[in-house]
């Protein structure tokens, strides 16, 4: 989301008239996105804003905004707490960014001697712009990309903002109502990056599954939607998160079998193993009732790869519902996992709560669980060594720029070995089958299967 996110951030100020840049002394404005989701996260982002002050006495008419949730819910008081600040914007202010560096920084005034008493008295004006659009007047920005700009995969949003309120989660206070995007749009956004060279478009939303703006008004039907991409010509794969497990359908299970595109890859955030702490969480389903969806996945796609959040010490989690969420992993043996220790927000349900578990057993806790899901991670990525499996192929591999990078179906990356002769960037974006030769901790290694890329030979 956040990615996505920069990227509407830099087509919107590109319309007016700036440009990206890697060197902070260059900048004009610099833009700190951040996240709230955890408080460690929170405090990384705010203390890069600080880090800009120097350059701001270097040079007046920089402006440092910053954007994202932490700036959505803290407004007006985080220009307080960062003096360098200028502007701190939401969400949904994207499309008003280059507006407000107008606004802010007028370019009449630049180099304008009489005017400088003028300047310097607009220079202190400091902006908080945190409106949240309703939902009957919200429009989604499209996507702009550049044609050299676009990779061989792409994110196109289709929903924003959740309606959900699990007991822990800010993003509802920060990123507002649910809205689903129209599927039209959806399929034309897919379109342009097809046209300008994406091969896999990844569909994201807080709550896929319930996508509500085509169908019935009781909420259908993200199940469609996904019909209606999968037959965008030239896309060769297509994946969707997150899910939200309650809202997770056998419909939208069966298009696993029945979508040509769609990668058998399902991130399915469990959280917990132990109905009581689900409960807690607001959650909205039981162990049992997720364990049942994961069956009924496994049979219509016997071979897919699955992956979870899980968050530990919540408060009141006891030992023994800790146990059910080792045992629920072991139960069904993910191929990678996201885990946290419990953050509290301010502003969730969860506050009300004692945050009971300690910071010690927390860590403890999340140790036991990451080293549990290493032997599980290892087991799932072994079972693929030997196979024969279709790479979509993304770059040359950072470590090893004779190797090629990719995915499988599964989601798993692979660097792969390119023989002599052949040319690697003929490659990218195509399919190419690879043996798999060997599974590291997080990765895979394979060779190309004889005779792939041979037509590529230079
Ligand atoms: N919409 C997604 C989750 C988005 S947030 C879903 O429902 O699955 C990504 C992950 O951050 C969550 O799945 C959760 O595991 C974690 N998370 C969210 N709030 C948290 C908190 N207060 N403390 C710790 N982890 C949290
Ligand atoms: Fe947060 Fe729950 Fe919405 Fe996910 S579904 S964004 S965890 S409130």
């Amino acid at each position: 989301m956040n990615d996505y996110d920069v990227e509407r951030m830099t087509e919107v100020l590109r319309r007016d008239g700036f440009e990206r840049t890697e060197v902070a002394e260059e900048a004009d404005m610099i833009v700190v996105n951040t996240c709230s989701i955890r408080e460690k996260a929170e405090n990384k982002a705010a203390s890069a804003a600080g880090r800009y002050q120097k350059l701001k006495e270097r040079n007046p008419n920089l402006l440092v905004a910053i954007g994202g949730c932490v700036a959505q819910q803290e407004g007006e008081a985080l220009l307080k707490r960062i003096p360098s600040a200028d502007l701190t914007f939401g969400p949904d202010q994207i499309p008003s960014l280059g507006a407000h560096y107008d606004k802010l920084r007028p370019q009449a005034d630049l180099g304008s001697w009489p005017q400088i008493a003028a300047k310097a008295n607009r220079y202190k004006l400091r902006l908080a712009q945190t409106e949240v659009i309703d939902v009957e007047d919200y429009q989604f920005l499209d996507a702009d990309p550049r044609p050299g700009d676009v990779n061989v995969t792409a994110l196109v949003t289709i929903q924003k903002g959740c309606d959900n309120f699990c007991a822990y989660c800010i993003v509802p206070r920060t990123r507002g109502r649910e809205v689903s995007r129209p599927a039209d749009q959806v399929v034309r956004e897919v379109e342009r990056f097809v046209s300008l060279g994406a091969r896999e478009v990844t569909l994201i939303g807080q709550n896929v599954n319930a996508y509500h703006a085509i169908g019935t008004a009781d909420g259908e039907d993200f199940a469609e939607l996904l019909r209606l991409v999968d037959s965008v010509p030239g896309l060769l794969r297509l994946r969707f998160t997150t899910s939200h497990p309650h809202y997770f359908t056998h419909k939208v299970a069966d298009a696993f079998r029945d979508l040509k595109t769609l990668q058998p890859w399902l991130h399915l955030p469990v959280q917990a193993g132990s109905t009581a702490v689900l409960h807690a969480m607001a959650r909205e389903y039981t162990r049992e009732a997720y364990l049942e969806k994961i069956a009924y996945i496994r049979k219509v796609c016997s071979d897919i790869s699955l992956s979870t959040d899980i968050i530990v010490g919540y408060p009141g989690e006891t030992e023994s519902d800790f146990e059910q969420t080792l045992a629920l992993l072991s139960e069904v043996e993910y191929d990678s996992i996201y885990s946290f220790s419990y953050s509290r927000r301010p502003g969730t349900p969860a506050v009300e709560m004692p945050d009971d578990v300690s910071a010690a057993e927390k860590s403890r806790r999340l140790t036991a669980l990451q080293s549990l899901q290493k032997q599980i991670t290892a087991k799932r990525l072994q079972r693929l060594v030997g196979r024969s499996e279709q790479v979509l192929v993304e770059g040359r591999s950072r470590a090893n720029p004779n190797q090629i990078c990719g995915r499988t179906g599964g989601n798993h990356t692979v660097n792969v070995e390119i023989g002599e002769g052949i040319n690697i960037d003929t490659l990218i974006g195509t399919l190419v089958p690879v043996r798999i030769a060997a599974a590291k901790v997080h990765t895979l290694v394979g060779t190309l299967e004889s005779g792939a890329g041979s037509r590529t030979l230079a």
